[in-house]
């Protein structure tokens, strides 16, 4: 029998220590100009006696800031004394994309969030997917993953989790969502006919563990609203999973709009290629047929358009934000209501 793989990342923080502990994950990566170094991922421990671990993760995508910016900010702000528990957050969690400022890294062009359960001999991405899924997820009683719509999508501030068949982790989700309290959440299918396999929340799913998501704006930059957001979401997730006391809980406006995303039939994509001209806007409510975009050939201006439609009833979650478009580009995607 084969030795049981290990990751060759090597942590720099303690996992078991009260007290804060920041450093680096060391992933060694020898290249020209550093025969023997490594690549800094950024990673800060909070612990305080007992309690639940939360795993927090921005930087997924590096083209997604306000996650990268909130944990950022709560790692300068949480004050360990005040926790019961753990709180471990990766600010950056692809960081050679996150410095990049883009999707993907620019070292073997990974996906992190397409490369779950990842390899521990793997490239620099599988690498990272590996370490999470295996040495971390198992840590946490939940992870929060925040991402928004990166450089080619906008969303509606939403937070997001799987739905979840075992009753328990079910009701732990809905109330994560809730205490997150962005204007809107939506439950998901778990990507299925969607291309969303290999994601975090999957590899958490794999372990039990109950994964949110968020979706809190995107366009390649990131609002001072959709960081508020954020930092009101991660703090009243940790009250409501009781790492934090209940006098910590901030305010919200509103309650949260709880949809769901249910696959392929809420998703619009580009039949054609050419200049993208939506037909409605984030937030509106839309029927089965009605058309959701035009895609022009201004190359060739005698030819009409072609038209794209929305192929059920629902609320418009995201849009697609560059003009220039080809055949395949999703465009929309709507959540329906649920009642929840
Ligand atoms: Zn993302």
């Amino acid at each position: 029998m084969s030795p049981p793989r290990k990751s060759q990342i090597v942590p720099e923080v303690p996992f078991d220590k009260d007290g804060v502990h920041c450093g680096f994950l060391r992933l060694f990566h020898s290249v020209h100009r550093s025969a023997y170094g490594f690549i800094p991922i950024p990673i800060a421990v909070f612990r305080n006696g007992t309690g639940p671990t939360v795993l927090l993760t921005g930087g997924n995508h590096g083209d997604e800031y306000e996650g990268q910016i909130a944990l950022a900010n709560l790692v300068r702000s949480l004050d360990h004394t005040r926790i019961s528990g753990r709180v471990i957050i990766l600010p950056m969690l692809n960081f050679p994309a996150a410095m990049a400022g883009t999707r993907t890294s620019p070292i073997d062009e990974g996906n992190l969030n397409r490369s779950f359960p990842g390899d521990p001999d793997g490239t620099v991405t599988q690498q990272i997917a590996w370490f999470v899924a295996n040495e971390l997820i198992p840590l946490a009683d939940a992870t929060v993953d925040l991402h928004s719509g990166g450089s080619s999508l906008m969303y509606i501030p939403s937070a997001l989790a799987r739905r979840q068949a075992d009753p328990d982790r079910a009701a732990l989700s809905l109330r994560l969502l809730k205490a997150f309290a962005a204007p809107v959440a939506y439950l998901t299918a778990g990507g299925q006919g969607t291309g969303h396999g290999g994601t975090l929340s999957g590899a958490a799913a794999t372990h039990g563990v109950v994964s949110l998501g968020s979706e809190l704006g995107g366009s390649g930059t990131l609002t001072p609203a959709a960081l508020r957001i954020a930092e009101r979401g991660l703090r009243n997730v940790l009250v409501e999973l009781g790492i934090l006391p209940p006098e910590d809980r901030v305010p919200a406006e509103a309650s949260t709009r709880i949809l769901e995303v249910r696959g392929a039939q809420d998703f619009v994509y580009a039949a054609e290629s050419g200049v993208y001209e939506p037909l409605v806007e984030l937030g509106d409510t839309v029927k089965a047929g009605q058309p959701a975009a035009r895609i022009h050939t201004p190359e060739t201006p005698w030819r009409e358009p072609a038209t794209a439609q929305f192929l059920g009833d629902g609320f418009v979650l995201c849009k697609r934000v560059p003009g220039r478009t080809m055949r395949g580009d999703c465009l929309f995607h709507l959540g329906t209501d649920t009642g929840l």
